[in-house]
């Protein structure tokens, strides 16, 4: 509206000159809605600005770490006291000590952990340890499941159930993918096709328990307890990739609410407190193959970095002392309710799937339990809710295959503000349909 973006334009061209997009995370460039993205400069709580000093409610977070807010307190704070003491050692530290016996504490099925610099690190590092472990190459993934730029898992789902991977981004050689089957999100039969063909052969199964990067998509409980039945049965790894749904979901991630325990769990996001940080780890005899204690190979100058740790070892301290998965299911299904409710009445199909504090707004008439379902949905439509949203001071996830994340720091008046906001927003992209549907 009257707002300037000036600034933002200015800064961004330069970007463009000196970083591919002007970006250093794809995501980031707004391709999925066009026009330019608006460059950050500063956060409190629920709120965040732009250089051209615009404030917005933030339901980004860093695209899931901030579950605090941003600058928490008790995590600047940690980061502080940690700083004061140096910045790295390449050495043991006591602050990874900590942050390892919350992780331990909090998910059950981990026995042991490792900490690495990212989420993508976290799963290539799983999956290598899955096929050392097992002695095995074949690893299954699911289509609309992201679990970083891995080689392996750079796939294109292929035409059955049964055809091995081919890569999906050039750079990846098909010897990285060949060994990587790519099978339907929630599709029972299709795993149990792909264990009765290959069943010996398979090293892993990795998956997200609740989808969160094609948009927010439950696994059924069906298909989750014969992921685990059919790995356990035939001797392969059951991998979470729980980055997004760790401490998120519950604090004891997706796998506490669903009483299910993998192998190995991949985690990320909120176990760094927004400092960079992935982890992973499980049973301890899985585990112990890793270097030093076993054989596969493994390894990060900065990993289990101590301001990495103090800012994740804090937020982890304030989630298990404050317990504020209730506060949080309430207030995002508040948002949720409305934002669906406002959606239809103003005559766009729109479908709100939610677990916890994340979800997602499809422009669709239907749910969507897949890869496949999630593309159908519009949008276009999606693209002009985007930026009405963002004109209005709302700043959401700019693609329609993201997940939107509430922290502790949205109040009630928060929720309230971004559903007026909504309306308005929604209102404007009604009277620009009207005259198309006469
Ligand atoms: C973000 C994400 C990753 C990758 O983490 P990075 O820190 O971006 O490398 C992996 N898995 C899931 C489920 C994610 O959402």
């Amino acid at each position: 509206m009257s707002r300037s973006y000036e600034r933002s334009r200015e800064l961004f061209a330069r970007a463009k000159r000196l970083m591919p997009g002007g970006v250093n995370s794809p995501a980031r460039a707004f391709g999925a809605v066009g026009g330019t993205p608006i460059v950050l400069q500063k956060g409190e709580g629920s709120r965040v600005w732009d250089v051209d000093g615009n404030e917005y409610i933030d339901y980004v977070a860093s695209w899931g770490p901030l579950i605090l807010g941003h600058r928490h307190p008790a995590v600047v704070e940690a980061i502080e006291r940690a700083l004061a003491c140096g910045t790295t050692f390449g050495a043991p530290t006591p602050w990874e000590n900590e942050l390892a016996e919350l992780v331990v504490e909090a998910v059950p099925s981990i026995e042991r952990v490792r900490f690495v610099n990212s989420g993508t690190e976290a799963s290539m590092s799983a999956i290598r340890l899955a096929r050392g472990y097992t002695g095995r190459n074949r690893i299954v993934k699911f289509a609309g499941c992201y679990h970083g730029h891995v080689d392996a898992l750079l796939v294109q789902a292929g035409s059955s159930a049964t055809t091995l991977g081919a890569p999906s981004s050039p750079g990846v050689p098909p010897g990285c993918t060949g060994d990587t089957l790519v099978l339907r999100y929630n599709d029972t039969e299709q795993l149990r096709d792909a264990f009765d063909r290959f069943g010996d052969e398979i090293a892993a199964v990795i998956l997200e328990p609740i989808a969160g990067n094609m948009g927010v998509v439950p696994a059924t409980e069906e298909f989750l307890h014969e992921a685990r039945r059919l790995t356990a049965q035939h001797g392969s790894i059951l991998i979470f990739d729980e980055v997004i749904t760790g401490f998120r979901v519950a604090y004891g991630g997706a796998q506490s609410l669903l009483g299910l325990a993998p192998d190995l769990t991949v985690l990320g996001k909120i176990v760094g407190g927004g400092l960079p940080v992935g982890a992973f780890g499980g049973r301890a005899d899985i585990m112990g193959a890793l270097l030093p204690e076993g054989k596969v190979f493994q390894a990060g100058t900065l990993s289990g970095n101590p301001l990495a740790m103090a800012a994740g070892a804090a937020t982890l301290r304030v989630l298990r002392e404050t317990n504020p998965y209730g506060q949080l299911e309430s207030v995002t299904a508040r948002l949720c309710d409305g934002l669906e409710r406002l959606a239809l009445e103003h005559g766009l199909p729109a479908v709100v799937q939610r677990v916890g504090s994340m979800f997602t707004l499809f422009f669709s008439s239907e749910g969507v339990r897949d890869y496949e379902g999630a593309r159908k949905c519009d949008t276009e439509t999606f693209a002009r809710y985007f930026w009405a949203m963002l004109d209005r001071g709302v700043y959401l996830p700019c693609s329609q295959f993201e997940a939107n994340f509430v922290s502790v720091a949205h109040t009630e008046g928060d929720i309230e503000e971004t559903l007026a906001r909504a309306r308005d927003a929604f209102e404007q992209l009604s009277d620009v349909a009207a005259p198309q549907t006469g």
